[in-house]
């Protein structure tokens, strides 16, 4: 076996976990099989041994202690530190700033691991950081399917409270093609088990993931799906692909067409009027989604975000190109914004000398998307 190699952290984390300190219990994905993926392709799955995560967790504790204890945040510390100490001084430094409340474990699928040496973490953390209100982790349903109720219950007990996953879609026919091995069955029982566990759950549905011929499938299976589980949140990621991947890869009779953003729209619009009897928040919580303003708990808000869809989807063509170059070119962050005149007209500049029309408007994001794609750029 390896010996230890030092403070370790991944690559990603949900955007509601920028205040959390990220400590990595295993590196990269078990499965890393989704088609549509390509954050750990080429990087080879391992677990990290239980004993390297508590010497992180202890490494972060003597940081924040020694940085509580007076020692100025802005400066170095006065010991000389390897360049993982380095790394672990500045995570420290920075969940002291943010207060210490949050950890998110790292990185595709922590549930995967025993559930035994899980709970030995967990216990360690709470040694540790007994003020943490909140432990969170990425999780593939087929993981959480397997894993007993009652060692469920003691993963909960010993400080995991949410967990973060990635249903994208509970159609049994796109699941299969894009390799995401889990089926609307494996994902409800997943989801129930972790709401039995009292485990607080965010399913994330990724739009344009079943193309313009299951579009219509995709919002009713993943609501249906959705129904079954009544997770704490639902939230809402754009599929941005490369015209080179072949997302349908599991099928010899369909191939992956990209839809428009209206398609997206009509799509969760559809979704949204099918979630029936669940109590969920419903969030749209990425950048890189058109309509972020989705926001509200359900039923309450249910009438409300279905009116923010049907809103986009009746403006006028014009307009609606307008707010869709606005929205991905940073102008506009909700369609209120096109009422700003200065906003709106530097968004007109930017279609006149591109030639964007509501025509082509669809095609023209597209490519600009593939561009900034190939380029590593934020898109
Ligand atoms: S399980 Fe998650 S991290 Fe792994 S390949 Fe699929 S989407 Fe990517």
């Amino acid at each position: 076996m390896q010996s230890y190699q030092g403070f370790e952290q991944g690559p990603i984390r949900p955007p509601s976990e920028a205040a959390s300190l990220l400590l990595r219990v295993t590196r990269n994905c078990p499965w890393n099989r989704c088609t549509f993926c390509s954050v750990y392709k080429k990087q080879k799955f391992s677990l990290r041994p239980v004993a390297d995560v508590i010497a992180d967790i202890d490494t972060v504790h003597r940081f924040t202690t020694q940085l509580q204890g007076g020692l100025d945040s802005r400066v170095e510390p006065t010991e000389n530190l390897s360049p993982s100490e380095w790394t672990a001084f500045a995570a420290a430094r920075n969940w002291l700033a943010e207060g210490m409340q949050s950890i998110f474990l790292q990185d595709a699928d922590s549930l995967v691991i025993r559930p035994e040496n899980l709970i030995a973490i967990l216990r360690h953390i709470k040694m540790r950081f007994p003020q943490v209100e909140r432990i969170t982790s990425y999780a593939r349903s087929e993981s959480v399917a397997r894993i007993s109720d009652a060692q469920l219950a003691e993963i909960a007990a010993s400080g995991l409270n949410r967990i973060h996953i990635g249903m994208e879609t509970a159609s049994d026919a796109i699941l299969q093609m894009i390799s995401k091995g889990a089926s609307k069955d494996i994902h409800i029982t997943a989801g129930l088990k972790a709401k039995t566990a009292g485990i607080e759950l965010s399913e994330y549905v990724l739009t344009g993931i079943g193309g313009r011929e299951f579009s219509r499938e995709h919002a009713i299976e993943t609501a249906d799906a959705l129904n079954r589980i009544n997770p704490d949140f639902i939230r809402f990621r754009t599929l941005h692909l490369m015209d080179s991947v072949n997302l349908f890869a599991g099928s010899d009779v369909y191939r992956y067409q990209w839809t428009s953003d209206v398609v997206q729209a009509e799509e969760i619009l559809l979704l949204l009027e099918r979630l029936d009897g669940i109590t969920s928040r419903v969030r749209s919580d990425h950048s890189y989604n058109l309509l972020q303003e989705i926001d509200g708990t359900l039923p309450d808000d249910k009438l409300r975000l279905m009116a923010i869809l049907k809103n986009f989807i009746d403006l006028p063509p014009h307009d609606r190109a307008i707010f869709q170059v606005g929205k991905r070119s940073g102008h506009f962050v909700q369609m209120s914004d096109m009422e700003r005149p200065g906003s709106r007209k530097q968004v007109e500049e930017i279609c006149r000398q591109s030639g964007i029309t509501a025509e082509n408007v669809d095609e023209q994001l597209h490519d600009m998307i593939q561009k900034r794609m190939r380029s590593g750029m934020p898109y």
